[in-house]
């Protein structure tokens, strides 16, 4: 079975990386699906987060489960188009949850073959999110224990040439 978890991923942070590797010990194939999220204004480029997953993910111990790509339109009508048939998202905090069921409820509407499942952050991730690692670096501030490894350099040095 394949699933997708869509997301902004701007940038991505080890919470995200967490989910992914879960997912990937649950699906045959996990495609991580960089989509326009017009609420958010973003500090990178699409083309910039999908190297930052692609790096983050090839060191995972079922790197060969994942894929990343770049959706459009609807969320769940781009998942049943590439065979997903379920949406991973993660929920940190009961003010997630409102959100994540209002989408999860909206895509049941608009294509009731594609379930959506929630994942519980990780106590000690759920404190973090792509805003919280963009606040602290454009300070300044360490975020070696909030992203990848392999992306760690690029980012902070990015997130300080854009301050
Ligand atoms: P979106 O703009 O679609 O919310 P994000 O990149 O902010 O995209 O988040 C993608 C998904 O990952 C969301 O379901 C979000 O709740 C979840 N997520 C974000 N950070 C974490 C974390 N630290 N732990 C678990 N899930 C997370």
């Amino acid at each position: 079975m394949k699933a997708c978890y869509p997301g902004t991923f701007d940038p991505i942070t080890n919470g995200h990386i967490d989910i992914i590797e879960r997912a990937s010990e649950m699906f045959d194939e996990v495609v991580v699906l960089i989509m326009h999220n017009a609420a958010k204004k973003c500090l990178f480029t699409e083309e910039e987060r999908k190297q930052f997953i692609e790096e983050s993910v090839a060191n995972l111990p079922l790197s060969h489960k994942i894929k990343v790509m770049i959706g459009s339109g609807l969320t769940v009508e781009y998942a049943a188009s590439i065979g997903a048939s379920a949406i991973i998202r993660g929920i940190r905090a009961v003010s997630d949850y409102e959100y994540e069921l209002m989408q999860a409820t909206a895509n049941m509407y608009l294509n009731d073959s594609v379930e959506t499942l929630l994942l519980i952050a990780r106590p000690q991730y759920s404190f973090l999110s792509s805003s919280v690692v963009k606040e602290i670096g454009l300070n300044h501030g360490d975020i070696s224990e909030l992203v990848p490894e392999p992306i760690l350099d690029r980012v902070a040095k990015q997130l300080g040439s854009r301050e």
